[in-house]
């Protein structure tokens, strides 16, 4: 992990003043570290019975349809409002900047599925407590688990999860 570590760059003062901005494109422009990533994820979800990986827009995409393609099952994306062709549910919710709302197709998950969430960065836990709650409110489904790149653990974000349970591959 060490690495994967070395190979994310701390951005001060972006998008504005007093945010440390975690950039994980030297990470992803690294065919090693990208695997790396992608294979820690893999290690733990391989044979969990998962049906499909949701990923939050944007950079969840990146980890979601990758790690779904290892794991040889779906990828479901959650989206910002307005992108999404089909019928939607939708959850407003608080960012580290800022607020927003996302999105899922109404017909994204069938019931009994068992589905992992993923995303690159837990900071407040805003946009991941309100992707399980999208998920908890308009399906029946099981979440196994919400997954991480990394932790800004000194946010406490995993406390405002309502104990869903919470995997990341590196702390902060
Ligand atoms: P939060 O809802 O506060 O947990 O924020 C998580 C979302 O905001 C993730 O989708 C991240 O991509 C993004 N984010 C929040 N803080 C940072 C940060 N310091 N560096 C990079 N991305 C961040």
């Amino acid at each position: 992990m060490e690495q994967l570590k070395q190979a994310i760059r701390d951005i001060p003062d972006f998008p504005k003043a007093g945010i440390v901005f975690k950039d994980i494109t030297p990470m992803l422009s690294n065919p090693e570290t990208l695997a790396q990533c992608i294979n820690a994820f893999k290690d733990r979800y391989a044979g969990k019975g998962i049906d499909t990986v949701v990923g939050v827009e944007a950079r969840g995409f990146i980890f979601g349809a990758a790690l779904a393609l290892s794991l040889g099952c779906g990828f479901t994306m959650i989206r910002k409002p307005g992108k999404l062709p089909y019928k939607t549910f939708q959850e407003t919710y608080s960012l580290e900047y800022g607020t927003d709302t996302i999105e899922i197709h109404q017909d994204a998950i069938q019931t009994g599925q068992k589905v992992l969430v993923i995303d690159d960065v837990l900071a407040t836990g805003g946009t991941v407590n309100a992707a399980a709650s999208l998920l908890k409110n308009n399906f029946e489904c099981e979440i196994l688990e919400a997954a991480f790149v990394m932790e800004l653990g000194f946010l406490n974000g995993r406390d405002k999860l309502g104990g869903l349970p919470v995997f990341s591959l590196i702390t902060y």
